[in-house]
Protein backbone atom coordinates (compact mmCIF):
# COMPACT_ATOMS: atom_id res chain seq x y z
CA UNK A 1 0.00 0.00 0.00
CA UNK A 2 2.78 2.41 0.78
CA UNK A 3 4.27 1.32 -2.91
CA UNK A 4 0.98 2.30 -4.71
CA UNK A 5 0.60 5.55 -2.18
CA UNK A 6 3.95 6.76 -2.95
CA UNK A 7 3.03 6.16 -6.73
CA UNK A 8 0.03 8.60 -6.26
CA UNK A 9 1.43 11.39 -4.62
CA UNK A 10 5.19 11.40 -5.15
CA UNK A 11 8.30 9.87 -2.74
CA UNK A 12 8.38 13.36 -0.98
CA UNK A 13 4.64 13.64 -0.42
CA UNK A 14 4.89 10.20 1.72
CA UNK A 15 5.88 10.61 5.14
CA UNK A 16 6.47 7.35 7.05
CA UNK A 17 9.94 8.37 9.57
CA UNK A 18 9.36 8.18 13.42
CA UNK A 19 9.52 11.67 14.07
CA UNK A 20 6.75 12.74 11.01
CA UNK A 21 4.70 9.95 12.55
CA UNK A 22 4.90 11.48 16.34
CA UNK A 23 4.25 15.31 14.75
CA UNK A 24 1.20 13.95 13.00
CA UNK A 25 -0.15 12.17 16.12
CA UNK A 26 -1.26 15.29 17.85
CA UNK A 27 -4.04 18.10 17.48
CA UNK A 28 -4.33 20.89 20.09
CA UNK A 29 -5.41 18.85 23.07
CA UNK A 30 -3.76 16.31 24.72
CA UNK A 31 -4.32 12.66 22.92
CA UNK A 32 -1.27 11.01 21.24
CA UNK A 33 -1.56 8.44 18.35
CA UNK A 34 0.79 7.75 15.79
CA UNK A 35 -0.43 6.89 12.65
CA UNK A 36 0.60 4.61 9.95
CA UNK A 37 1.86 6.96 7.55
CA UNK A 38 1.33 10.71 6.79
CA UNK A 39 -0.40 11.41 2.57
CA UNK A 40 -0.10 15.08 1.77
CA UNK A 41 -1.72 15.26 -1.60
CA UNK A 42 -1.98 18.61 -3.92
CA UNK A 43 -4.37 17.75 -6.30
CA UNK A 44 -8.06 16.35 -5.80
CA UNK A 45 -7.44 13.66 -8.32
CA UNK A 46 -4.89 12.38 -5.68
CA UNK A 47 -6.97 12.68 -2.82
CA UNK A 48 -9.99 10.59 -4.63
CA UNK A 49 -6.96 7.86 -5.43
CA UNK A 50 -6.04 7.98 -2.39
CA UNK A 51 -9.54 7.13 -0.89
CA UNK A 52 -9.86 4.27 -3.39
CA UNK A 53 -7.47 2.82 -2.33
CA UNK A 54 -7.73 2.69 1.72
CA UNK A 55 -11.41 1.65 0.43
CA UNK A 56 -10.02 -1.02 -1.81
CA UNK A 57 -7.68 -2.44 1.49
CA UNK A 58 -9.93 -1.29 3.97
CA UNK A 59 -7.88 1.31 5.56
CA UNK A 60 -9.26 4.00 7.66
CA UNK A 61 -8.16 7.67 6.91
CA UNK A 62 -8.04 10.80 9.03
CA UNK A 63 -8.18 13.87 7.39
CA UNK A 64 -5.85 16.60 8.46
CA UNK A 65 -5.56 20.66 8.07
CA UNK A 66 -3.26 22.20 10.64
CA UNK A 67 -3.98 19.79 13.62
CA UNK A 68 -4.83 22.94 15.78
CA UNK A 69 -8.45 20.87 16.60
CA UNK A 70 -9.48 20.73 20.38
CA UNK A 71 -11.38 18.28 20.54
CA UNK A 72 -8.95 14.92 19.23
CA UNK A 73 -10.55 15.02 15.90
CA UNK A 74 -7.62 14.93 13.81
CA UNK A 75 -5.82 12.61 15.84
CA UNK A 76 -5.17 9.34 14.26
CA UNK A 77 -6.80 6.39 15.87
CA UNK A 78 -5.75 2.48 15.41
CA UNK A 79 -4.57 1.82 12.20
CA UNK A 80 -5.15 5.66 10.42
CA UNK A 81 -3.53 6.58 7.40
CA UNK A 82 -3.06 10.87 7.86
CA UNK A 83 -4.61 12.66 4.74
CA UNK A 84 -3.13 16.14 5.37
CA UNK A 85 -4.84 18.80 3.51
CA UNK A 86 -1.81 21.64 4.06
CA UNK A 87 -0.40 21.69 0.34
CA UNK A 88 -4.43 22.13 -0.48
CA UNK A 89 -3.80 25.75 -0.13
CA UNK A 90 -4.70 27.75 -3.18
CA UNK A 91 -6.94 30.70 -3.10
CA UNK A 92 -8.35 29.52 -6.33
CA UNK A 93 -10.87 32.89 -7.26
CA UNK A 94 -12.24 36.03 -5.43
CA UNK A 95 -14.88 36.54 -7.49
CA UNK A 96 -16.06 40.24 -6.34
CA UNK A 97 -20.05 40.66 -8.42
CA UNK A 98 -20.94 37.27 -6.82
CA UNK A 99 -19.52 37.82 -3.44
CA UNK A 100 -17.51 34.28 -2.79
CA UNK A 101 -13.99 32.88 -2.62
CA UNK A 102 -13.68 29.87 -3.77
CA UNK A 103 -10.60 28.67 -1.88
CA UNK A 104 -8.55 24.99 -1.72
CA UNK A 105 -9.58 23.07 1.91
CA UNK A 106 -5.73 23.96 2.84
CA UNK A 107 -5.77 27.63 2.96
CA UNK A 108 -5.53 29.26 6.25
CA UNK A 109 -8.23 31.38 7.42
CA UNK A 110 -5.81 34.84 8.07
CA UNK A 111 -4.50 34.37 4.46
CA UNK A 112 -7.95 34.79 3.28
CA UNK A 113 -9.12 37.36 5.50
CA UNK A 114 -6.25 39.50 3.93
CA UNK A 115 -6.59 38.71 0.72
CA UNK A 116 -10.41 39.47 0.88
CA UNK A 117 -9.71 42.60 2.62
CA UNK A 118 -7.23 44.01 0.32
CA UNK A 119 -10.28 44.27 -1.94
CA UNK A 120 -12.12 45.68 0.19
CA UNK A 121 -14.02 42.34 0.92
CA UNK A 122 -14.72 41.05 4.50
CA UNK A 123 -14.73 37.03 5.63
CA UNK A 124 -16.16 37.26 8.98
CA UNK A 125 -15.20 33.80 10.94
CA UNK A 126 -12.65 34.74 13.31
CA UNK A 127 -11.44 31.51 15.30
CA UNK A 128 -8.55 32.56 17.83
CA UNK A 129 -6.27 30.19 15.62
CA UNK A 130 -6.92 31.94 12.52
CA UNK A 131 -3.15 32.16 11.69
CA UNK A 132 -3.13 28.34 12.70
CA UNK A 133 -6.19 26.17 10.82
CA UNK A 134 -7.20 26.16 7.77
CA UNK A 135 -10.48 26.29 5.95
CA UNK A 136 -11.08 22.73 5.79
CA UNK A 137 -10.48 22.28 9.58
CA UNK A 138 -13.01 25.35 10.07
CA UNK A 139 -15.51 23.98 8.04
CA UNK A 140 -15.62 20.48 9.47
CA UNK A 141 -15.44 22.35 12.84
CA UNK A 142 -18.01 24.57 12.18
CA UNK A 143 -15.42 27.06 13.92
CA UNK A 144 -16.39 30.30 15.29
CA UNK A 145 -14.83 33.33 16.91
CA UNK A 146 -15.17 36.49 18.54
CA UNK A 147 -17.39 38.16 15.39
CA UNK A 148 -19.55 35.23 15.35
CA UNK A 149 -22.34 37.81 17.51
CA UNK A 150 -23.31 39.59 14.77
CA UNK A 151 -22.11 37.81 11.44
CA UNK A 152 -22.03 33.69 12.23
CA UNK A 153 -20.18 30.78 12.46
CA UNK A 154 -18.48 29.07 9.86
CA UNK A 155 -21.66 26.88 8.28
CA UNK A 156 -23.06 30.31 7.76
CA UNK A 157 -21.28 31.26 4.62
CA UNK A 158 -20.44 27.77 3.24
CA UNK A 159 -21.53 28.47 -0.67
CA UNK A 160 -20.46 25.46 -2.25
CA UNK A 161 -18.36 22.20 -0.83
CA UNK A 162 -15.86 19.86 -2.83
CA UNK A 163 -15.60 16.47 -1.01
CA UNK A 164 -14.10 13.29 -1.93
CA UNK A 165 -16.35 11.03 -0.51
CA UNK A 166 -15.04 7.81 1.32
CA UNK A 167 -15.45 5.39 -1.73
CA UNK A 168 -13.00 8.34 -4.01
CA UNK A 169 -16.11 9.90 -5.79
CA UNK A 170 -16.83 13.30 -5.98
CA UNK A 171 -18.97 15.16 -4.92
CA UNK A 172 -19.93 19.12 -5.59
CA UNK A 173 -22.57 20.89 -4.16
CA UNK A 174 -23.74 24.09 -3.69
CA UNK A 175 -22.70 27.09 -5.93
CA UNK A 176 -22.46 30.77 -6.21
CA UNK A 177 -25.60 31.61 -6.19
CA UNK A 178 -27.69 33.12 -3.35
CA UNK A 179 -30.50 31.11 -2.86
CA UNK A 180 -31.04 27.41 -3.08
CA UNK A 181 -33.54 25.25 -2.54
CA UNK A 182 -33.22 22.04 -4.56
CA UNK A 183 -33.29 18.85 -2.66
CA UNK A 184 -31.28 18.16 1.01
CA UNK A 185 -28.72 20.46 1.76
CA UNK A 186 -25.61 18.41 1.39
CA UNK A 187 -23.40 20.74 2.42
CA UNK A 188 -24.44 21.18 5.72
CA UNK A 189 -24.19 17.35 6.02
CA UNK A 190 -19.87 18.20 5.73
CA UNK A 191 -20.43 20.99 8.14
CA UNK A 192 -19.40 19.80 11.61
CA UNK A 193 -18.60 16.40 10.34
CA UNK A 194 -14.89 16.03 11.63
CA UNK A 195 -13.99 14.37 8.59
CA UNK A 196 -16.24 11.38 9.24
CA UNK A 197 -17.77 12.01 5.90
CA UNK A 198 -15.68 12.56 3.63
CA UNK A 199 -12.26 15.07 2.57
CA UNK A 200 -13.21 18.42 1.47
CA UNK A 201 -10.82 19.88 -1.37
CA UNK A 202 -12.52 22.59 -1.55
CA UNK A 203 -14.98 25.51 -0.57
CA UNK A 204 -16.57 28.47 -1.86
CA UNK A 205 -17.41 30.70 0.86
CA UNK A 206 -19.70 33.62 0.62
CA UNK A 207 -18.34 37.41 1.44
CA UNK A 208 -19.12 40.69 2.77
CA UNK A 209 -18.38 44.48 2.12
CA UNK A 210 -15.42 45.42 5.24
CA UNK A 211 -17.04 47.79 7.35
CA UNK A 212 -15.74 51.27 7.49
CA UNK A 213 -14.96 51.51 11.26
CA UNK A 214 -15.07 49.41 14.22
CA UNK A 215 -14.71 50.46 18.02
CA UNK A 216 -14.09 48.65 20.89
CA UNK A 217 -15.34 49.36 24.44
CA UNK A 218 -14.19 47.40 28.09
CA UNK A 219 -16.17 47.63 30.99
CA UNK A 220 -14.79 45.92 34.48
CA UNK A 221 -16.85 44.53 37.20
CA UNK A 222 -16.51 44.00 40.51
CA UNK A 223 -18.86 40.51 40.29
CA UNK A 224 -18.70 38.37 37.23
CA UNK A 225 -22.44 37.81 37.39
CA UNK A 226 -23.27 41.67 36.55
CA UNK A 227 -20.72 41.12 33.47
CA UNK A 228 -23.41 38.16 32.71
CA UNK A 229 -26.18 40.54 33.37
CA UNK A 230 -25.02 43.15 31.26
CA UNK A 231 -24.89 41.03 28.17
CA UNK A 232 -27.99 40.07 28.41
CA UNK A 233 -29.49 44.06 28.94
CA UNK A 234 -27.05 44.78 25.99
CA UNK A 235 -28.64 41.64 23.51
CA UNK A 236 -32.08 43.39 24.74
CA UNK A 237 -31.29 46.59 23.97
CA UNK A 238 -31.14 46.32 20.09
CA UNK A 239 -27.80 47.20 19.72
CA UNK A 240 -26.06 44.04 17.96
CA UNK A 241 -22.13 44.63 19.20
CA UNK A 242 -20.17 42.52 16.49
CA UNK A 243 -18.39 40.57 19.92
CA UNK A 244 -19.05 40.20 23.47
CA UNK A 245 -16.05 38.85 24.93
CA UNK A 246 -15.80 37.74 28.52
CA UNK A 247 -12.52 37.79 30.66
CA UNK A 248 -12.78 36.27 34.28
CA UNK A 249 -10.11 37.87 36.88
CA UNK A 250 -8.00 34.66 36.74
CA UNK A 251 -8.24 34.60 32.98
CA UNK A 252 -6.58 38.07 32.98
CA UNK A 253 -4.09 37.37 35.61
CA UNK A 254 -2.65 34.65 33.69
CA UNK A 255 -2.65 37.02 30.39
CA UNK A 256 -1.13 39.77 32.15
CA UNK A 257 1.83 36.90 33.42
CA UNK A 258 2.20 35.79 29.75
CA UNK A 259 2.39 39.41 28.88
CA UNK A 260 1.34 42.41 30.58
CA UNK A 261 -1.39 44.53 28.67
CA UNK A 262 -2.79 46.62 31.42
CA UNK A 263 -6.01 44.30 31.95
CA UNK A 264 -7.51 45.48 35.37
CA UNK A 265 -6.69 42.26 37.34
CA UNK A 266 -8.59 43.70 40.40
CA UNK A 267 -11.80 43.27 38.96
CA UNK A 268 -13.70 40.34 38.79
CA UNK A 269 -14.21 39.99 35.21
CA UNK A 270 -13.91 41.84 31.99
CA UNK A 271 -16.57 42.60 29.13
CA UNK A 272 -14.73 43.10 25.66
CA UNK A 273 -17.24 44.69 23.26
CA UNK A 274 -16.32 45.74 19.58
CA UNK A 275 -18.89 47.65 16.62
CA UNK A 276 -18.99 47.72 13.45
CA UNK A 277 -20.40 49.93 10.32
CA UNK A 278 -20.14 52.15 7.99
CA UNK A 279 -21.14 55.66 10.03
CA UNK A 280 -18.80 56.77 12.60
CA UNK A 281 -21.02 59.25 14.35
CA UNK A 282 -24.39 56.44 14.60
CA UNK A 283 -21.46 54.14 16.12
CA UNK A 284 -20.23 56.62 18.53
CA UNK A 285 -23.70 56.92 20.23
CA UNK A 286 -24.27 53.16 19.97
CA UNK A 287 -20.91 53.13 21.92
CA UNK A 288 -22.52 55.98 24.16
CA UNK A 289 -25.77 53.51 24.44
CA UNK A 290 -23.44 50.43 25.46
CA UNK A 291 -21.80 52.50 28.04
CA UNK A 292 -24.86 53.62 29.79
CA UNK A 293 -26.16 50.02 30.07
CA UNK A 294 -23.24 48.52 31.24
CA UNK A 295 -23.08 51.25 34.04
CA UNK A 296 -26.37 50.67 34.87
CA UNK A 297 -25.84 46.71 35.54
CA UNK A 298 -22.46 47.52 37.64
CA UNK A 299 -19.52 48.32 35.33
CA UNK A 300 -17.20 50.20 37.37
CA UNK A 301 -14.43 51.21 34.86
CA UNK A 302 -15.93 51.85 30.98
CA UNK A 303 -13.53 52.68 28.46
CA UNK A 304 -13.20 53.25 24.89
CA UNK A 305 -10.25 52.29 22.99
CA UNK A 306 -8.97 55.38 21.55
CA UNK A 307 -6.98 54.40 19.01
CA UNK A 308 -6.69 51.53 16.53
CA UNK A 309 -3.28 50.43 18.64
CA UNK A 310 -5.01 49.98 21.60
CA UNK A 311 -8.12 48.24 20.27
CA UNK A 312 -5.87 45.76 18.77
CA UNK A 313 -4.01 45.17 21.91
CA UNK A 314 -6.67 44.65 23.86
CA UNK A 315 -7.71 41.65 20.56
CA UNK A 316 -4.71 40.21 20.39
CA UNK A 317 -4.88 39.77 24.19
CA UNK A 318 -8.35 37.76 23.64
CA UNK A 319 -6.48 36.09 21.25
CA UNK A 320 -3.73 34.45 23.43
CA UNK A 321 -6.08 33.64 26.32
CA UNK A 322 -4.97 29.53 24.81
CA UNK A 323 -1.36 30.28 25.30
CA UNK A 324 -1.65 32.27 28.61
CA UNK A 325 -3.66 29.21 30.61
CA UNK A 326 -1.29 26.89 29.10
CA UNK A 327 1.52 28.78 31.11
CA UNK A 328 0.16 28.52 34.73
CA UNK A 329 -0.01 24.77 35.15
CA UNK A 330 1.88 21.86 32.51
CA UNK A 331 -1.78 21.25 31.38
CA UNK A 332 -5.37 22.07 30.41
CA UNK A 333 -8.74 20.60 29.47
CA UNK A 334 -10.18 23.33 27.29
CA UNK A 335 -14.10 23.01 27.01
CA UNK A 336 -16.29 24.64 24.94
CA UNK A 337 -19.83 24.57 26.26
CA UNK A 338 -23.27 26.40 24.59
CA UNK A 339 -26.05 27.85 27.06
CA UNK A 340 -29.03 30.02 26.07
CA UNK A 341 -28.12 33.94 27.05
CA UNK A 342 -30.57 33.75 29.65
CA UNK A 343 -28.70 30.78 31.18
CA UNK A 344 -25.36 32.36 31.10
CA UNK A 345 -25.51 34.01 35.14
CA UNK A 346 -26.51 30.40 36.39
CA UNK A 347 -23.58 28.60 34.20
CA UNK A 348 -21.11 31.19 35.22
CA UNK A 349 -22.19 30.00 38.76
CA UNK A 350 -22.23 26.72 38.57
CA UNK A 351 -18.71 26.61 36.90
CA UNK A 352 -18.03 28.48 40.00
CA UNK A 353 -19.24 26.24 42.50
CA UNK A 354 -17.88 23.16 40.59
CA UNK A 355 -14.25 24.44 40.75
CA UNK A 356 -14.25 25.30 44.40
CA UNK A 357 -16.01 21.84 45.47
CA UNK A 358 -13.12 20.07 43.47
CA UNK A 359 -9.97 22.32 44.75
CA UNK A 360 -9.23 23.46 40.71
CA UNK A 361 -8.22 25.70 38.91
CA UNK A 362 -11.17 26.95 35.87
CA UNK A 363 -10.46 30.19 34.29
CA UNK A 364 -13.86 31.30 32.44
CA UNK A 365 -13.76 33.35 29.73
CA UNK A 366 -15.37 33.27 25.70
CA UNK A 367 -17.92 34.43 23.50
CA UNK A 368 -20.32 35.94 26.29
CA UNK A 369 -22.70 37.69 23.42
CA UNK A 370 -23.21 34.07 22.57
CA UNK A 371 -23.29 31.98 25.50
CA UNK A 372 -20.42 29.81 24.67
CA UNK A 373 -18.02 29.72 27.29
CA UNK A 374 -14.58 28.19 27.88
CA UNK A 375 -13.95 27.18 31.27
CA UNK A 376 -10.63 25.54 31.12
CA UNK A 377 -9.59 22.91 33.60
CA UNK A 378 -6.16 24.08 34.54
CA UNK A 379 -3.91 20.47 35.79
CA UNK A 380 -1.02 18.20 36.01
CA UNK A 381 -1.68 15.14 34.13
CA UNK A 382 1.37 13.53 36.22
CA UNK A 383 -1.06 14.19 39.63
CA UNK A 384 -4.04 10.96 39.39
CA UNK A 385 -5.75 12.23 42.65
CA UNK A 386 -6.27 16.00 40.86
CA UNK A 387 -7.25 14.04 37.44
CA UNK A 388 -9.86 12.12 39.15
CA UNK A 389 -11.61 15.58 40.12
CA UNK A 390 -10.43 16.91 36.47
CA UNK A 391 -12.81 14.16 35.46
CA UNK A 392 -15.36 14.77 37.61
CA UNK A 393 -15.78 18.39 37.21
CA UNK A 394 -16.00 17.74 33.29
CA UNK A 395 -18.47 15.70 33.78
CA UNK A 396 -20.63 18.20 35.93
CA UNK A 397 -19.87 20.99 33.61
CA UNK A 398 -21.08 19.32 30.46
CA UNK A 399 -24.46 18.28 32.56
CA UNK A 400 -24.52 21.39 33.94
CA UNK A 401 -24.95 22.80 30.25
CA UNK A 402 -26.88 20.31 29.26
CA UNK A 403 -29.58 20.60 32.65
CA UNK A 404 -29.07 24.28 31.39
CA UNK A 405 -30.91 24.02 28.00
CA UNK A 406 -27.45 24.02 26.73
CA UNK A 407 -24.77 21.86 24.85
CA UNK A 408 -21.44 20.27 24.72
CA UNK A 409 -19.78 22.63 22.00
CA UNK A 410 -20.03 25.77 20.64
CA UNK A 411 -17.42 25.86 18.16
CA UNK A 412 -14.77 22.75 18.62
CA UNK A 413 -16.44 20.04 18.04
CA UNK A 414 -17.15 16.58 19.53
CA UNK A 415 -13.87 14.50 18.43
CA UNK A 416 -12.57 12.41 21.09
CA UNK A 417 -12.91 14.40 23.89
CA UNK A 418 -16.81 14.85 24.49
CA UNK A 419 -18.03 11.77 22.69
CA UNK A 420 -19.08 9.69 25.95
CA UNK A 421 -21.40 13.09 26.51
CA UNK A 422 -23.25 12.55 22.91
CA UNK A 423 -26.51 10.39 23.76
CA UNK A 424 -27.10 12.80 26.90
CA UNK A 425 -26.73 15.84 24.95
CA UNK A 426 -28.54 14.86 22.06
CA UNK A 427 -30.75 11.72 23.09
CA UNK A 428 -30.68 8.26 21.29
CA UNK A 429 -33.31 8.84 18.26
CA UNK A 430 -30.98 11.70 17.04
CA UNK A 431 -27.44 9.58 17.60
CA UNK A 432 -29.44 6.83 15.94
CA UNK A 433 -30.49 8.70 12.95
CA UNK A 434 -26.39 10.23 12.83
CA UNK A 435 -25.40 6.71 12.84
CA UNK A 436 -27.68 5.50 9.71
CA UNK A 437 -26.65 8.57 7.94
CA UNK A 438 -22.87 7.82 8.80
CA UNK A 439 -23.50 4.37 7.64
CA UNK A 440 -24.74 5.25 4.46
CA UNK A 441 -21.84 7.49 3.17
CA UNK A 442 -19.42 5.19 4.63
CA UNK A 443 -20.22 1.44 4.67
CA UNK A 444 -16.94 0.83 5.03
CA UNK A 445 -16.33 2.96 8.30
CA UNK A 446 -12.70 4.08 7.03
CA UNK A 447 -13.46 7.83 7.46
CA UNK A 448 -11.81 8.99 10.66
CA UNK A 449 -13.41 5.94 12.90
CA UNK A 450 -13.72 6.68 16.72
CA UNK A 451 -14.61 9.86 16.36
CA UNK A 452 -18.24 11.65 17.30
CA UNK A 453 -20.22 8.87 18.16
CA UNK A 454 -19.82 7.48 21.78
CA UNK A 455 -17.89 4.07 22.58
CA UNK A 456 -20.22 1.27 24.04
CA UNK A 457 -19.82 1.68 28.07
CA UNK A 458 -21.43 5.12 28.56
CA UNK A 459 -20.30 7.80 30.39
CA UNK A 460 -17.70 5.55 32.34
CA UNK A 461 -15.46 5.18 29.44
CA UNK A 462 -14.74 8.33 29.44
CA UNK A 463 -10.56 8.22 30.36
CA UNK A 464 -9.49 11.79 30.93
CA UNK A 465 -5.64 12.50 31.25
CA UNK A 466 -4.65 9.15 29.72
CA UNK A 467 -2.89 9.73 26.11
CA UNK A 468 -4.60 6.21 23.95
CA UNK A 469 -7.18 4.89 26.81
CA UNK A 470 -10.03 6.18 24.31
CA UNK A 471 -8.54 3.58 21.43
C1 LIG B 1 -4.93 28.68 20.45
C2 LIG B 1 -6.19 28.14 19.83
C3 LIG B 1 -7.30 28.95 19.72
C4 LIG B 1 -8.49 28.48 19.15
N1 LIG B 1 -9.55 29.32 19.03
C5 LIG B 1 -10.68 28.88 18.44
C6 LIG B 1 -11.81 29.76 18.28
O1 LIG B 1 -11.78 30.93 18.66
N2 LIG B 1 -12.90 29.27 17.67
C7 LIG B 1 -12.96 27.98 17.21
O2 LIG B 1 -13.99 27.61 16.65
N3 LIG B 1 -11.92 27.14 17.36
C8 LIG B 1 -10.79 27.55 17.95
N4 LIG B 1 -9.73 26.68 18.10
C9 LIG B 1 -9.85 25.29 17.66
C10 LIG B 1 -9.36 25.00 16.22
O3 LIG B 1 -8.42 25.97 15.79
C11 LIG B 1 -10.55 24.94 15.26
O4 LIG B 1 -11.36 23.83 15.57
C12 LIG B 1 -10.14 24.89 13.79
O5 LIG B 1 -11.30 24.99 13.00
C13 LIG B 1 -9.39 23.61 13.41
O6 LIG B 1 -8.80 23.81 12.15
P1 LIG B 1 -7.51 22.98 11.72
O7 LIG B 1 -7.18 23.47 10.36
O8 LIG B 1 -6.44 23.09 12.71
O9 LIG B 1 -8.15 21.52 11.68
P2 LIG B 1 -7.61 20.13 12.26
O10 LIG B 1 -7.36 20.25 13.73
O11 LIG B 1 -6.54 19.60 11.41
O12 LIG B 1 -8.91 19.22 12.03
C14 LIG B 1 -10.09 19.46 12.76
C15 LIG B 1 -11.15 18.41 12.35
O13 LIG B 1 -11.52 18.62 10.99
C16 LIG B 1 -11.25 17.46 10.21
N5 LIG B 1 -10.74 17.96 8.93
C17 LIG B 1 -9.70 18.82 8.74
N6 LIG B 1 -9.58 19.10 7.43
C18 LIG B 1 -10.55 18.41 6.79
C19 LIG B 1 -10.93 18.28 5.43
N7 LIG B 1 -10.27 18.92 4.47
N8 LIG B 1 -11.97 17.48 5.13
C20 LIG B 1 -12.65 16.81 6.07
N9 LIG B 1 -12.33 16.89 7.39
C21 LIG B 1 -11.30 17.68 7.73
C22 LIG B 1 -10.26 16.63 11.00
O14 LIG B 1 -10.38 15.25 10.72
C23 LIG B 1 -10.67 16.97 12.42
O15 LIG B 1 -11.74 16.15 12.81
C24 LIG B 1 -8.54 27.13 18.69
C25 LIG B 1 -7.41 26.31 18.79
C26 LIG B 1 -6.25 26.80 19.36
C27 LIG B 1 -5.07 25.88 19.45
Amino acid sequence: MLHQLRSIVGPAQLLTSDEDLIAYGYDGTWFEHRPLAVVLPHTVEQVAAIHRLASAERVAITPRALGSGLSGGSVPLTGSLVLGVAQLNRIVEIDDANRVAVVQSGVINATLQAAVEARGLFYPPDPSSLRQSAIGGNVSENAGGARCLKYGVTGNYVAALEVVLPDGEILRTGGKMVKNATGYDLRSLFVGAEGTLGTITEVTLRLLSKPKHTLTLTAAFDRIADAARAVSAVMASGVLPVAIELLDRLTMECLETHRPSGLPIERDALLLFSIDGNHEDILRSELEQLATIVRQEGAVVVQVASTPEESNRLWEARRRVSPALAQRRPHKLGEDISVPRSSIVAMIEAIREIAARHELLIPIFGHAGDGNLHPNILCDRRDTGEMHRVKQAACEIFSAAIALGGTLSGEHGIGLLKKQFMTEALGETAINLMRRMKAAIDPLGIMNPGKIFPDPGGVNAFHIGQDVTLL
